[in-house]
């Protein structure tokens, strides 16, 4: 189980969160605007990246924010990002 440090609440189990996503995953600004192929690289093509990479995770039994860590996807271990954000 890995355990992820909220910048609000501390230190809780991955049972709390919701995983969002790789940060460098962005939704396109203009979907519309995108072709059938364009939005499928974007919802099918979503990064795998080895080792560290930013995460965003939603504490949704906790505080209920959006908060970003780093997480190496190799060993499961986890730390704070530089720059937390929030999305809400
Ligand atoms: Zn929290």
């Amino acid at each position: 189980m890995i355990q992820i440090d909220c910048p609000y609440c501390g230190k809780r189990n991955e049972d709390e969160f919701v995983y969002g996503g790789d940060t460098g995953h962005r939704r396109p600004e203009d979907p519309a605007g995108l072709s059938d192929a364009e939005w499928c690289e974007y919802i099918y093509s979503v990064p795998n990246t080895r080792g560290w990479a930013n995460e965003t995770w939603w504490h949704v039994r906790g505080c209920n924010r959006w908060i970003t860590i780093q997480r190496n996807a190799e060993s499961n271990e986890v730390r704070p990002a530089s720059q937390n954000e929030s999305h809400g």
